[in-house]
């Protein structure tokens, strides 16, 4: 079941559409990113949703209640903001329990539940202290556990790490990844930051100009963008884009580009002869300093280490006009390569995906690429 749903969601703002005729369900005791540029609409919704704003049109269900109307305090939400949201001049224990006094739970109970967060969130160490006395990033790990210990179904959390340190933001990761995969509570995520996305959603839902455009697992949305924007926004950097083209017929189709040795077969419902865009990420190309089965020359303009060791090479293939494309490899292949100068790259098949004039992914297929999983 749904635990959050959304029906032709709108909000208006003069004559901008922050959120732009959603229709979305946020399924049941999972993790759901919002994941979007600034200005996509991530946050109009998410407030939408807490009713800390009122749409302009459409509704907000939870469960088979509508509560649209509904005043945050009657939702029944947890929310976690980018700034911590704590009581000043009174223990970290005491800021969780205090939420639970409130709520009339038992003393035994509000023992057990502020333990079982505080070990949860690792406030062990600090649990006596005031506060006052703690940096940005504990304050808001104190935010954490006390909307994580009221238990609420639905926790929302808008950019929570934005706003504390590097150190700090490494923390909060690690704390989220752990009380993501401990509770069984539906979590709304809203952030502009794809690694933090990547490592805590069960499905990210992609935002672009008030709309949702994908939502797909993490890793299926990464490898099997449903249009360039996708493509683009995911990755760093991200895909790498070409013009290509398919000629020949309906009965044989071949895919011809600057890319590949030679015309390559492929097949798909509604695939006709014409322009399309070609798009790999990265570190999907394949590198070699000497010539390899299926490869093709490219000029290495650049080559640059990478956090991690990897590679980034910055090519060009003759054919294909001036701008040079990204490739990035292991460090092990990398450094076999040479500063600049001629290398030699292959694409594989079955890491290519083809876009059609509106952007959208076609549904090609290539006889010859190896199967592979997402
Ligand atoms: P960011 O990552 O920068 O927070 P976002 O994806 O969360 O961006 P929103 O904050 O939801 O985007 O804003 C969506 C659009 O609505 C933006 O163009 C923003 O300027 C506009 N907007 C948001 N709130 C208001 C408001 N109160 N008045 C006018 N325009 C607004």
């Amino acid at each position: 079941m749904a635990d959050v749903r959304v029906e032709n969601l709108r909000k208006t703002y003069g004559s901008m559409n922050a959120v732009d005729d959603v229709n979305f369900s946020f399924p049941e005791s999972s993790v759901t990113c919002l994941l979007g540029p600034s200005g996509c609409g991530k946050t109009t919704l998410m407030r939408i949703i807490a009713g800390l704003e009122k749409p302009t049109a459409g509704d907000v269900y939870f469960g088979d209640r509508k509560v649209t109307d509904l005043p945050p305090s009657k939702r029944e939400i947890g929310m976690v903001f980018q700034y911590p949201v704590v009581y000043k001049g009174i223990t970290v224990r005491q800021n969780i329990e205090l939420p639970l006094k409130s709520e009339k739970i038992s003393a035994p109970e509000r023992t057990r539940r502020v333990n079982e967060v505080i070990e949860m969130l690792t406030l062990g160490p600090v649990a006596d202290k005031d506060v006052s006395r703690l940096d940005n990033g504990t304050r808001q790990k104190v935010s954490v556990a006390r909307e994580v210990a009221r238990q609420p179904r639905i926790i929302l959390f808008d950019e929570p790490i934005t706003n504390v340190d590097a150190t700090a933001k490494l923390q909060l990761k690690r704390a989220f990844k752990e009380v993501t995969r401990r509770l069984s509570q539906t979590i709304v995520y809203v952030t502009h930051d794809q690694t933090e996305a990547m490592t805590l959603a069960d499905q990210i839902a992609l935002m672009r100009d008030g709309r949702i455009v994908q939502c797909d697992a993490p890793r299926e949305l990464y490898n099997r963008p449903e249009d360039r924007f996708g493509g683009w926004f995911l990755g760093n950097p991200g895909m790498n884009f070409f013009d290509a083209e398919f000629a020949g017929d309906n009965r044989f189709l071949t895919l011809v580009s600057p890319l590949f040795p030679s015309p390559v077969a492929v097949e798909g419902a509604g695939l006709s002869a014409g322009p399309v865009t070609l798009g790999i990420r990265p570190e999907q190309i394949l590198a070699n300093h000497e010539r390899f089965d299926g490869a093709i020359p490219a000029g290495l303009d650049r080559k640059s280490i990478q956090i991690g060791g990897q590679y980034l090479l910055t090519l060009r293939v003759e054919g294909l006009g001036a701008t040079p494309f990204k490739a990035k490899v292991g460090h092990e292949s990398g450094s076999r390569l040479p500063d600049t100068g001629r290398i030699w790259i292959r694409l594989p098949l079955e890491r290519v995906t083809l876009f059609g004039a509106d952007g959208v992914r076609l549904p090609a297929r290539f006889p010859a690429a190896a199967a592979v999983g997402v």
